[in-house]
């Protein structure tokens, strides 16, 4: 098994605390990383960095653990460019919004599917996603949904089953029938493909009762839920995702005072996803409060073609710190370290002996660059599983 050493990095984010500064992001100065197959086997710094096979010299920049995008919706096909620009244009519209994605993810082949998915994990990729986590949810059918995660999990390990996104467009008068075949025939067929299961709790969508019994299905055979929790409106979310254990609750954008005491009581993440904010231009959730009441906070993409279609984990970095009360490290903690939190993994979001080598080179000499330069494609170089993706040169 061949070895490299990546020396001479100015800035080393490690999310471990005993290192470096001991701050959260254990920033170690004139730095090296050393990596043997798939795994880091060392860090520390460069000047006592082992003889290695190969070497690669990071000209004073930082290098960061792989991004954690522990929430997206990358199955589906068709986009919806008219309905978000009628929005941003301060027009009506009136057609079908989630429905419309749905009706053409049906009508899609799996070789267009899994196409489109590829194409945004590429892409997401390159700006320096090493993990994602991804749902169904625009299939539901149990034919439609179970093929959904088949495509998924050949890409990922993080397989989200959400049958329970919206109430399937049949049984818009039956929603009581559509809750039975998610947590019975649909769920049979779903659960070996999925990890997780997670509902859209949510007024119009599924009420409080609703969710429990979709996830305690789930849990029942055997996956582990997360929860589309508080996102338009106060309501149930948070507290049955703490209540039953969920390993993250995403959105969080109206909570009250108790359900921030609840999240700061559990080892249940709160999930930030301002990209969902910035494309509907609704009300940026309150980052601060939660991270000064201890809760521990991940920042993901949400990326869906309705209500948040960007792949950018940096562009939400950069909203999180101008908008949503972080500090430049806490949203490259939370987009790495509290990802990885988000999908109970400690392989990945930290760069430390036994972890996973994802890493990713900035074209800059620190992490803070991130939210001070948004919208400028910092990611130079990208190492998934201890293997170069990113092919421009260093
Ligand atoms: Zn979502």
């Amino acid at each position: 098994m061949s070895s490299t050493v990546i020396s001479n990095i100015a800035a080393l984010v490690t999310n471990d605390p005993s290192l470096g500064d001991r701050s959260p992001l254990g920033l170690v100065r004139d730095a090296a990383v050393v990596i043997e197959g798939d795994r880091v086997v060392w860090t520390g710094e460069s000047s006592k960095a082992p003889a290695t096979d190969n070497r690669v010299d990071a000209g004073g920049r930082a290098v960061l653990p792989g991004f954690v995008d522990s929430h997206s919706h990358l199955v589906f096909a068709g986009d919806r460019t008219e309905e978000f620009n009628a929005r941003m244009s301060g027009r009506p519209y009136s057609a079908g919004g989630i429905r419309t994605t749905v009706a053409a993810t049906r009508a899609a082949t799996d070789a267009e599917l899994e196409a489109n998915l590829t194409r945004f994990l590429t892409e997401a990729l390159r700006q320096g996603t090493t993990t994602f986590e991804t749902k169904s949810g625009y299939g539901l059918t149990t034919e439609d949904e179970s093929r959904a995660l088949r495509l998924a999990a050949r890409h990922t390990d993080e397989v989200t089953f959400l049958g329970a996104h919206i109430v399937a467009p049949e049984y818009a008068e039956d929603p009581a029938g559509y809750v039975a075949l998610v947590t019975g025939e649909m769920l049979d067929a779903c659960a070996p493909h999925a990890r997780w299961i997670d509902v859209f709790c949510e007024k119009g969508a599924f009420d409080g009762d609703q969710a429990r019994a979709i996830l305690t299905a789930g849990r029942a055979r055997g996956l582990h839920p997360r929860v589309h929790a508080n996102q338009l409106t106060y309501g149930p979310g948070v507290q049955l995702a703490v209540e039953l254990d969920a390993a993250s609750a995403d959105h969080c954008t109206h909570l009250t005072d108790a359900d921030v005491d609840a999240l700061a009581n559990s080892r249940t993440v709160a999930t930030l996803l301002p990209g969902a904010e910035f494309s509907t231009r609704a009300e940026w959730p309150d980052a601060r409060r939660l991270l000064d009441a201890g809760v521990t906070v991940a920042l993901s993409t949400d990326c869906n073609p309705g209500s948040s279609f960007t792949s950018s984990v940096p562009f939400c970095i950069a909203l999180a710190v101008r908008d949503m009360g972080m500090t430049p490290d806490e949203a490259v903690w939370s987009a790495t370290a509290g990802g990885a939190r988000a999908l109970r993994r400690d392989d990945i979001g930290r760069i430390a002996p036994g972890a996973y080598a994802d890493l990713l080179l900035l074209d800059a000499p620190s992490p803070v660059h991130l939210a001070y330069r948004p919208g400028v494609p910092l990611v130079r170089a990208v190492w998934r599983r201890g293997r170069r993706v990113e092919p421009r040169p260093v």
